[in-house]
C-alpha cells in the first residue's frame, strides 16, 4: 500500500510527486511544504488546512452532473441545492463555501435557530434557504422575518403541531399588513422505506421526523382552510447520511414522487419541488476490499431525474424541481488534518538495544544466530524456532534461571526475527503472518486528539484515510497503530489486520514525520469534543492565486489555556489571581525566581493545550 489507497479515496485531489503527497491543483505544492511554512511562523501542534478549490470542485461537479442528467432526459424541472449547516458551521468553511458557489444560486439549510441566523446572513437574497428540524414559535417567526427581508426561504413542517404554529404565526405577522409575505412551506414525509448503514435512522416509519399519509392529508386540509395552500411547494425527505447503497434511495424517490403527484392532483397547485435531502456518500476507504459506496454521482443523478420524470409522466403532473441537501459530499474533502508524530513506542526493539553478554544462555545465542542467518528460504522454519525458543526462555525467566537482561534480549531478538521474516515472506500473506503483524505493530504517538478531530472514529468506528506527508518513495514496513495524546485508551486507531496501515520506521529524535488525516471536512469539526481539554486545532485557508502559487489566509490559532478554561465558565480572573498568589506566597523561592516563574507561567498560559516538545533533543514538535 505504497500510495495508501489514494486511487480509491483521493478523487484526483492529490498526487504523489517524488516522495511527497501534493495538491493536484495549480502549482501542485506538497502538503509538507505548506505545513512547514505554517510551522515556521511558530504554530506547532496539529493543523487543519482548508482548501476552497476542493469545495468548488464538489459544488460544480454536483451541479454539472445533474444538469447533464436533466439534458439527457430532457427534464423540465430545475436543479437546486443547499448546504446543510449541521455538517460544518465553521466560518472559515462557510465563507469559502459561499465565495466559491456564487455562480450556482447555492443556499444554506438550517436545523436550529443559530444555524438559521447564519443562513439568513450568509445566503444571498434569492438563493434558497431551507429550514428543517423541530421548530418552536420563535424559530418559525424567524423564518417569517427572513421572508419579509426578501429571502427565498422554505420552512419544512416536521409534524402537525408545527403546522398549527405556522398558521398562528402567519396570522400574527400578516393580519394587518398590506402585502402579506410568508415563507414557502415544505412537508417532510415519513417514508415507508428506510436507509441502511450506521446513519439509517433518519428515514423509515420509526424515524424522528416527518408526516404519515394520514397526517399529510390532515395537513393538506389545514393549509387549505387557512389559505396557505398556495405556499405549499416542497416535499422533503432525507434517508440518512453516507448512503452506501443506491437501492433505498430509489425506493424513497418512488414513494416521494407519488406523494408529490397525488397532492398535486388533489389541488396543491403551488407544489413544485422535491427535496431529496442528503445522503450522498463519500469514499473513505483506503482498501479496495472495503469500499463505502456502490454507485457514482452520475448514477445517483440519473436515477433521481429518471424516476421523477417517470412518475410525473404516468400521473400527468409537471416535473418537479429537484433540491438536494448533500452535505458530506460537499464538505468532506475540503480539509486535511496534519499532525506530527511525537514518538514511536517500540523502538526499544532495535538491534542497538541488545545487551548481549560474553556468554549468553544457549537459547539466546541460538536466537541471535537465527536472526543473523535468516534467509527467505528458511524464514518460516526459523520463525517457528524463534517463537518456540521464546516460550522456553520466558519459562526459564519465571523459574529464575535467566536474568532480566536475558529476557530483554529475548524480546528484542524475537521481535527482530518476526519483522525480518515478515519482510521476507510478505508475498505469502498467510494467516499466521497476518497475526504476527499484530505482535510487531509499532505505536505512533501523534500530536492530536481523536475525540476532537475524528469524533466519528470514536463514536461510529468510521475510518478516515491516513498517510504520511513524505517518504512516499519508500515502502513503509511498520504495521502501525496510532495513539492520540489524550489520556483515554479509546484515543487509539488500532492496527487492523484486514485493513492494515503501514508507516515508516523513523527516528523522531532526528527527523520530523507528519501524518495527514483526510476527508475530515464533514461533521468532525463541530462534533469534536474537548476531551482532556484539547480544543479545535489551529486552522487556516489555503487558496491559489492566478499564477498558481498558494496563499495561507484566515489563520485561527487553537485556543490558549485561559480561553479554554473561560469557555468552561471558570472565572479566569480568579484562576489568574490564584496562580499569582501561590507563587507570591511560596516561602522557599527568592524574589528573582518568583519573577522568572511568573514569566514562564504567563508564556505557557498564552499557548494551546497540544504538546510542543516531547524529547529534549527535539524542539520542533
Ligand atoms: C444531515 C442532513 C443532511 C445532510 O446529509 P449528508 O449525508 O451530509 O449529505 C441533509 N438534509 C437533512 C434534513 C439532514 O438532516
Amino acid at each position: 500500500m505504497k500510495n495508501f489507497g489514494l486511487n480509491i479515496w483521493g478523487d484526483n485531489n492529490f498526487i504523489l510527486k517524488d516522495d511527497t503527497i501534493n495538491i493536484n491543483h495549480a502549482n501542485r505544492p506538497s502538503l509538507l511544504e505548506i505545513t512547514k511554512e505554517i510551522r515556521e511562523k511558530g504554530y506547532k501542534g496539529p493543523l487543519l488546512l482548508r482548501f476552497p478549490h476542493l469545495i468548488e470542485k464538489q459544488i460544480s461537479t454536483l451541479f454539472n452532473t445533474f444538469e447533464k442528467a436533466k439534458k439527457e432526459f430532457n427534464y423540465q424541472g430545475n436543479f437546486q441545492a443547499v448546504f446543510p449547516l449541521k455538517v460544518n458551521q465553521f466560518p472559515n468553511f462557510i465563507h469559502s463555501l459561499m465565495d466559491v458557489s456564487k455562480n450556482y444560486n447555492y443556499g444554506l439549510e438550517a436545523g436550529s435557530k443559530a444555524e438559521l441566523i447564519i443562513a439568513i446572513t450568509k445566503t444571498p437574497l434569492g438563493a434558497p434557504i431551507t429550514v428543517n428540524g423541530f421548530k418552536d414559535k420563535e424559530m418559525i417567526s424567524l423564518c417569517f422575518i427572513a421572508a419579509k427581508m426578501g429571502h427565498n426561504i422554505t420552512v419544512t413542517i416536521e409534524g402537525l403541531g408545527e403546522l398549527e404554529t405556522i398558521i398562528q404565526v402567519n396570522h400574527e405577522f400578516n393580519k394587518n399588513v398590506e402585502t402579506p409575505v410568508s415563507p414557502k412551506i415544505g412537508v417532510r414525509i415519513r417514508l415507508h422505506s428506510s436507509g441502511i448503514g450506521i446513519w439509517a435512522k433518519s428515514g423509515g416509519y420509526s424515524s424522528k421526523f416527518g408526516l404519515t399519509s394520514t397526517e399529510l392529508l390532515e395537513a393538506y386540509e389545514l393549509l387549505k382552510k387557512h389559505e396557505l395552500l398556495d405556499h405549499l411547494w416542497m416535499i422533503h425527505f432525507h434517508i440518512g447520511s453516507q448512503m452506501g447503497d443506491i437501492a433505498p434511495l430509489k425506493k424513497a424517490l418512488r414513494e416521494a414522487g407519488n406523494i408529490y403527484a397525488e397532492l398535486k392532483k388533489r389541488g396543491a397547485d403551488a407544489l413544485g419541488a422535491i427535496n431529496i435531502g442528503g445522503g450522498l456518500a463519500v469514499e473513505y476507504s483506503q482498501h479496495s476490499n472495503n469500499q463505502d459506496r456502490n454507485y457514482s454521482l452520475k448514477e445517483f443523478a440519473n436515477d433521481v431525474i429518471y424516476l421523477m420524470q417517470e412518475i410525473a409522466k404516468s400521473k400527468g403532473v409537471v416535473e418537479p424541481d429537484i433540491f438536494t441537501e448533500s452535505g458530506r459530499y460537499i464538505a468532506a474533502s475540503h480539509s486535511v488534518l496534519i499532525a506530527p508524530v511525537l514518538e514511536l513506542f517500540s523502538q526499544e526493539y532495535h538491534e542497538k538495544g541488545l545487551r548481549l553478554k560474553e556468554i549468553n544462555p544457549p537459547l539466546i545465542q541460538e536466537l541471535y544466530d537465527l536472526f543473523n542467518s535468516l534467509t527467505r528460504e528458511h524464514a518460516r522454519e526459523y520463525l517457528h524456532d524463534a517463537l518456540d525458543h521464546m516460550e522456553s526462555l520466558l519459562t526459564l525467566f519465571d523459574l529464575g534461571y535467566i536474568d532480566l537482561e536475558d529476557r530483554s534480549n529475548t524480546e528484542i531478538l524475537v521481535n527482530l526475527i518476526i519483522k525480518k521474516a515478515i519482510a521476507l515472506l510478505k508475498n505469502e500473506g498467510t494467516d499466521e503472518l497476518k497475526k504476527l503483524q499484530d505482535r510487531i505493530q509499532e505505536k505512533y504517538l501523534v500530536n492530536f486528539s481523536a475525540f476532537q478531530s475524528l469524533p466519528d472514529f470514536w463514536g461510529l468506528a468510521q475510518q478516515f484515510p491516513i498517510m504520511p506527508l513524505d517518504r512516499l518513495d519508500t515502502k513503509p514496513t511498520n504495521p502501525a497503530s496510532i495513539w492520540d495524546i489524550t489520556c483515554d485508551s479509546d484515543g487509539e486507531i488500532g492496527f487492523n489486520r484486514d485493513l492494515p496501515l503501514y508507516l515508516h520506521d523513523i527516528d523522531v529524535s532526528k527527523e520530523e514525520y507528519f501524518l495527514g488525516f483526510f476527508l475530515t471536512g464533514a461533521y468532525q469539526e463541530v462534533l469534536g469534543m474537548k476531551h482532556n481539554l484539547f480544543t479545535h486545532p489551529t486552522e487556516c485557508v489555503i487558496s491559489f492565486d492566478e499564477d498558481g502559487s498558494y496563499t495561507i489566509d484566515h489563520l485561527i490559532e487553537a485556543q490558549n489555556l485561559m480561553d479554554v478554561l473561560d469557555d468552561l465558565d471558570y472565572d479566569t480572573n480568579l484562576i489568574d489571581k490564584a496562580l499569582k498568589y501561590q507563587i507570591e506566597e511560596s516561602t522557599h523561592i527568592s524574589k528573582e525566581e518568583k519573577r522568572e516563574l511568573l514569566g514562564k507561567l504567563y508564556l505557557y498560559l498564552s499557548e494551546n493545550s497540544y504538546l510542543k516538545t516531547i524529547q529534549a533533543q527535539n524542539e520542533n514538535i
